[in-house]
């Protein structure tokens, strides 16, 4: 039998408390699809009891369901990935486990992909977060506007729908930190946006702490775009300009009026304003370099403690058969 029509992912990291829920959606709303699926879960080394409740899944619905156990906690994008690895799909939609998108949404993502698109992003409409959150997003979806090519109205949402010829494509890519949605749209050639419903988290915690969400937003930033780099150098020759201009005003009037002793504070608060550039500048260089020694690295992205499939799913293809 051929490949499934979609391929749902979800990444899940401590999600016990929700897991039930997201089951007891997630599969009516697929159900009602009427086109053959596969659901793929990527257990990001969780410490509860959600790998447990995956494989219990995996037991009711052995034709549509995989799940992939990682080693260890990779973060969300690299899960997506290994579950991009695994997908067998036609097109691929990526969701979260927290219920905050609605898996009744999907039908609309396949419909937009319908007419045409090989990428559908989303918005949310009424995006049911912190006011913190709601407003650092903002401003990081504006940065990126700015210094990269990637038009999209809300980064953050993760439910969207793939093409195959775009999951290949980022299947076909090395890198280790990423961030999904932006690198898909590299890859698009009729990328478009509808608007979703977002709900709360339907049970359980976010999984990013303001310093993961810090990192997050980093390796978006520097995944596709060196701007920052080179802002960094062109103000740097700016301001060096700046200073050597003061120091050669400070010797004429050293000469002219003689000594000054009261602009020392001003000299100090100048001093202070270069020394904090140069240690963004040097953490900044740092970012870069950080991450491509990890790159060089090459260390596997991911590791894989166990897979649960069945040999004989409907989705199945027969080249896959002949080699198992
Ligand atoms: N997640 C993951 N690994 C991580 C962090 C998060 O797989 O290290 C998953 C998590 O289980 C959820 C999705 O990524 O399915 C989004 O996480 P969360 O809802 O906590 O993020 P938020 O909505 O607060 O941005
Ligand atoms: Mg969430």
């Amino acid at each position: 039998m051929a490949a499934p029509k979609v391929s749902v992912v979800i990444p899940v990291y401590n999600e016990e408390a929700v897991l039930p829920a997201l089951f007891a959606r997630l599969y009516p709303a697929l159900d009602a699809l009427a086109a053959t699926y596969e659901v793929i879960f990527v257990n990001d080394g969780s410490a509860d009891r959600s790998a447990a409740l995956l494989r219990e899944q995996f037991e009711l619905r052995p034709d549509a369901t995989r799940v992939i156990l990682f080693n260890g906690n990779f973060g969300q994008h690299l899960a997506i990935i290994a579950g991009f690895e695994a997908s067998r799909g036609e097109r691929v939609v990526t969701l979260d486990a927290d219920l905050q998108n609605p898996p009744e949404e999907i039908a609309k993502l396949l419909a937009k992909m319908d007419e045409g698109h090989d990428y559908v992003g989303t918005v949310r409409l009424e995006r049911q977060d912190t006011a913190f959150r709601r407003s650092a997003s903002r401003m990081m979806n504006a940065v990126r506007e700015r210094i990269t090519r990637i038009r999209m109205t809300d980064q953050g949402c993760m439910l969207r729908a793939y093409s195959r010829d775009i999951v290949d494509a980022i299947n076909s890519c090395r890198e280790v930190n990423t961030f999904v949605p932006a690198l898909a749209y590299t890859f698009a050639q009729r990328p478009t946006e509808i608007e979703v419903a977002h709900e709360e988290r339907a049970a359980g915690e976010s999984k990013y702490s303001l310093y993961s969400l810090v990192r997050l937003n980093f390796d978006l930033v520097t995944a596709f775009s060196v701007m920052p780099l080179q802002l960094f150098s062109l103000s740097g020759i700016a301001i060096a300009l700046l200073s050597l201009t003061f120091v050669i005003f400070l010797a004429i009037r050293r000469v002219a009026v003689g000594p000054e002793a009261e602009g020392l504070f001003t000299l100090f608060g100048i001093a202070f304003f270069l020394i904090g550039i140069t240690l963004f500048g040097i953490g900044l260089l740092g970012e870069y370099v950080g991450r491509i020694y990890e790159q060089v690295r090459q260390r596997p992205r991911y590791l894989v403690q166990a897979v649960l499939e069945h040999k004989d799913a409907v989705s199945e293809s027969p080249k896959q058969r002949q080699m198992s």
